[in-house]
């Protein structure tokens, strides 16, 4: 009896670290900024000649985002798949890698994203509203690129997204259950019913996909340890002897290259995704949105640069229609699929 409310306990506390990192995503992006330029412009020789530092940028980048497109994206935000538990806590951890929010603050701003794309109450959209004449300002470009992120800041200090994990501002959320018809409670793991936004119920709902929420600032944390432990591995296996110097210049590679720099890329790809990918390119469907394809931002994102293909099909694990558009990610989704860890829900034309 000891040991579960020790767990609850737990539980409740990452909660609260995680609705903290939540709060102030836009200071921590500031944060990480200034912590990338900065060595690049006084200590530029000191930072390019770390060791393996473009190993250590590399190879995060493509498992931090691969966490996001696979996981926070594809999985958690649309279920485009089915995931094996194991594979879940996998996408969470790798998605909690770019300090981007829990997974229940992302799936929530992408879902709303998805059913008010590019019009009032949109998160991210590049569209002026105020001006018919121009469909894209600098000042509403420059909101779906960076201001949206202080924006989501002020709503959650507003207490508008308190709810999802305290059950507070019930009115709120009892009106929207109203309007969609839903029933939002959710039995927490304190025994207590709590109530969530209705967009999100599925996901709280599920005990280990509303841990995989709570355990996001645990998740960034140990992905940070991960990430020293194995640079201190590559810096053993090269020299192939514990050589104190080489292992801490491995240790500052990995945290400024692997780490900062790593999360500050991963950032900007999807602020891109959400200014240029709704207001630069070319369309293969007609939706009611402004969603566009370009080809370099869908090679760089490994296929989220492709979003009118992905709005006008949400579900398809597959954000390309045309060959010469190319969806890495869902390459790696049909490998997975050959494996136990997941598997798609039914026959899609890839
Ligand atoms: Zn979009
Ligand atoms: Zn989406």
């Amino acid at each position: 009896m000891k040991a579960a409310s020790c767990i609850v306990s737990f539980i409740g506390f990452n909660r609260q670290c995680s609705a903290f990192l939540d709060r102030y995503h836009w200071n921590q992006y500031r944060l990480l900024i200034v912590l990338a330029v900065l060595p690049c412009i006084f200590a530029w020789k000191q930072v390019s000649s770390l060791p393996n530092g473009l190993l250590y940028l590399a190879s995060w980048l493509l498992v931090a985002n691969l966490g996001l497109t696979i996981g926070y994206h594809r999985y958690y935000a649309h279920k485009q798949f089915l995931a094996s538990n194991f594979f879940k806590i996998i996408l969470a951890f790798a998605a909690s890698m770019s300090w981007q929010g829990s997974l229940n603050s992302w799936a929530l701003q992408h879902r709303i994203h998805h059913s008010l794309s590019d019009q009032q109450g949109d998160p991210h959209s590049p569209r002026d509203f105020s001006n018919s004449q121009k469909p894209v300002s600098f000042k509403s470009f420059y909101h779906a690129h960076y201001g949206w992120m202080s924006h989501v800041g002020q709503q959650i200090r507003a207490g508008e997204k308190g709810m999802i994990s305290s059950g507070r501002n019930l009115a709120y959320v009892n009106r929207l259950s109203k309007i969609l018809g839903n029933n939002n409670r959710y039995l927490d793991f304190d025994g207590q019913y709590k109530y969530a936004h209705p967009y999100i119920l599925d996901l709280v709902q599920n005990p280990l996909e509303r841990c995989m929420s709570d355990f996001y600032a645990l998740f960034s944390l140990l992905s940070v340890i991960l990430v020293v432990g194995v640079s201190i591995f590559v810096a053993f296996i090269q020299s192939g002897s514990f050589d104190d110097q080489l292992i801490l210049a491995n240790v500052i590679s990995a945290i400024y290259w692997g780490v900062i720099v790593r999360s500050v890329l991963t950032q900007e790809m999807s602020n891109i995704t959400n200014s240029l990918g709704h207001a630069f390119g070319y369309r293969n469907f007609e939706t009611k949105d402004c969603s566009k394809n370009n080809i370099l931002i869908g090679l760089l994102t490994l296929g989220e640069g492709f979003q009118n293909n992905h709005h006008y099909n949400s579900m398809s694990i597959n954000f390309s229609r045309r060959w010469y558009e190319i969806d890495l990610a869902s390459y790696f989704l049909k490998i997975l699929f050959l494996t136990p860890l997941a598997k798609p829900i039914q026959k899609q034309s890839y």
